[in-house]
């Protein structure tokens, strides 16, 4: 009848660019780090993950290389058949050293490890009780599971502990899962108290780490370690590409955990194996974590003095007639939430023309519009004076 079965592909982004959430991809020229080219233009990074600076180490850059000329490129299938590399177990048991975990499984991103994991452990009779700001692959694995997945409020204990009291009883097993730093807000989730609550209803727990690994604790080990909460029974589930610097993810726990799911993991068995490189890199990136915690503390010390900056240039623009505050944050991941996506992604874009690369964080990732802005250990001083000066002109503005 001459009806397109695609038009609709157009009216969709026709309306994202009229939301202010239309998104596209910007390439960056060169290395990562503190500083990155992009497009010709000079900017201070508050964009990325790559927290240690680790990205552009090259003792990490030597490791992979090394093994590329060792086993090549690619590990060419799955692990259970000729995917498999002395590396990925080196590595596998250098996470369990880091994590105080009997072992580790380490996957190809660390979105596919939360959603090869939850579907491995949940099915259809069970229950998976998850934080509403959980990452995406979180939510994802919890409905790819077929369990039935309810929401907790941000944070609320006693909330969780309704769901619990309404729900546990009518179903077979029971996982809590949470972000242990919320990626796009930078608070910490109430993890001993999520470990109660979970030991009291016969519950497992599921901890995403993957902005915790290498950035808290005093070993570095993550927020697990940081709350208190090391060698009480959980899931942790993390990334190799955030603190770590390479790619992929893992699930670390018991040797009973990690056995059963290189038995019964979809996610992890008909995918391909870890890359030579990538898995070479991360076990650096590991080693590095373990023996330099004088990034750990740079990038602390970055975090703190750009808290209470930030807090004394808010105060002093009540007035402004942009108004951002400051969201609750015990991490490096620092958020300013602003009136609507419109006006932050003109600041994103103000800060941008001054050199300084901050995400615009809109609906539907966050309830709430936000500036996002990640502090690495490799900034220095002044990269955060001239971020704290772009700031404060955007908000006389
Ligand atoms: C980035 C992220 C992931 C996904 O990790 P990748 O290795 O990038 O796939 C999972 N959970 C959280 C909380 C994240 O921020």
């Amino acid at each position: 009848m001459g009806t397109n079965p695609y038009g609709w592909l157009d009216k969709s982004l026709t309306a994202l660019h009229r939301a202010h959430r239309y998104r596209s991809v910007q390439p960056i020229d060169g290395m990562a780090g503190a500083m990155v080219q992009r497009q010709g233009q000079t900017l201070v990074n508050f964009a990325s993950n790559d927290y240690l600076g680790l990205a552009s180490d090259s003792r990490l850059a030597a490791a992979a290389i090394a093994a590329i000329q060792t086993y090549g490129t690619g590990s060419t299938g799955s692990r259970l058949l000729s995917g498999h590399r002395q590396l990925h177990r080196e590595l596998e048991v250098a996470i369990a050293a880091l994590k105080g975990t009997d072992d580790a499984i380490v996957f190809s991103s660390g979105y596919l490890a939360n959603l090869g994991a939850i579907a491995a452990l949940v099915g259809n009779p069970d229950l998976v009780l998850g934080d509403e700001y959980n990452h995406s692959s979180l939510r994802s694995g919890s409905r790819v599971s077929g369990a039935t997945a309810l929401d907790y409020r941000h944070g609320d204990m006693a909330h969780l502990k309704e769901l619990l009291e309404i729900h546990r009883d009518r179903h077979r097993r029971c996982l809590i899962a949470t972000d242990s730093v919320f990626s796009m807000d930078g608070d910490l989730c109430p993890l001993p108290d999520i470990l109660d609550l979970a030991a009291a209803y016969d519950a497992m727990v599921l901890v995403d780490e993957a902005h915790g690994t290498g950035v808290l604790g005093a070993r570095g080990s993550g927020a697990v370690e940081h709350l208190g909460c090391a060698g009480r029974p959980l899931i942790a589930v993390g990334t190799l590409s955030k603190a770590l610097g390479s790619l992929g993810g893992y699930v670390a726990g018991s040797a009973a955990l990690t056995d059963f799911l290189r038995n019964r993991a979809p996610g992890w068995i008909y995918t391909t194996g870890l890359s030579p490189a990538d898995t070479a890199a991360a076990l650096a990136a590991v080693h590095v974590v373990r023996q330099e915690p004088q990034r750990r503390q740079a990038l602390w010390s970055n975090a703190t003095i750009f808290r209470q900056q930030l807090d004394r240039i808010l105060a002093s623009a009540k007035a402004a007639s942009l108004q951002l505050r400051r969201l609750p944050s015990e991490s490096p991941i620092i958020c300013l939430e602003g009136p609507s996506a419109e006006a932050i992604v003109a600041a994103s874009q103000r800060l941008q023309e001054m050199g300084l690369w901050v995400a615009a964080v809109r609906p539907p990732t966050v309830p709430t519009s936000r500036l996002r802005i990640t502090l690495m250990a490799t900034h220095q001083r002044p990269h955060l004076e001239q971020l704290l000066v772009g700031l404060e002109e955007i908000l006389a503005l």
